[in-house]
């Protein structure tokens, strides 16, 4: 995965693709789910997230309580260990997540507790999500930091506006 190539190219369509998902939060397709299920699987054949590992570089996940529980119990530390080491209470949120990027976890571009890893990352990109356009404001945030995402919502849009007669940018 070439980060900066998608780093330059990212930043000159985000704002196209983002003015797309909030055009979603009107106007949905009634076949999306099908549209989104297909371009899905046409991203992952072309992505290998080992070479990226971008979100782990340049995200924090959120730890839950069990993450926390689970994590620091196969690093044979106390969760009170584990925080004060790790993790930052967010203020706004009260959600707990990495004091520092990349992921203190990442080790040559893999996570070093894969078996383990929060729920959040397990989940990450949530492509999967239904409805899809009940996660547009997850999908803007993330389509500058995930090539997935990325491309999942640059197939969309081309796909939509090819079927549906569909309002200009
Ligand atoms: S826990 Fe693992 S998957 Fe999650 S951000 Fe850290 S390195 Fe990445
Ligand atoms: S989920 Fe996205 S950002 Fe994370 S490694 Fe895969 S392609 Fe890269």
């Amino acid at each position: 995965m070439d980060l900066k190539k998608f780093k330059k190219v990212g930043a000159k369509k985000k704002k196209l693709l983002a003015g797309f998902l909030d055009q979603l939060n009107d106007l949905v397709p009634e076949d999306m789910q099908e549209i989104v299920v297909e371009a899905d699987a046409r991203v992952w054949q072309k992505t290998d997230c080992t070479t990226c590992a971008n979100c782990c570089k340049k995200m924090t996940p959120t730890f839950t309580t069990r993450d926390i529980t689970r994590i620091s119990r196969h690093l044979g530390m106390t969760a009170k260990d584990f925080k004060e080491k790790w993790l930052n209470k967010e203020e706004d949120t009260g959600d707990w997540v990495n004091k520092s990027q990349p992921c203190q976890f990442l080790q040559d571009n893999k996570c070093s507790i894969y078996d383990v890893r929060p729920a959040d990352c397990a989940e990450f990109p949530h492509h999967n999500k239904v409805p899809f356009d009940m996660y547009n404001d997850t999908y803007k945030a993330n389509i500058e930091y995930c090539p997935a995402t990325y491309s999942l919502v640059n197939k969309v849009r081309k796909e939509v506006r090819k079927k549906y007669v569909w309002p200009e940018d």
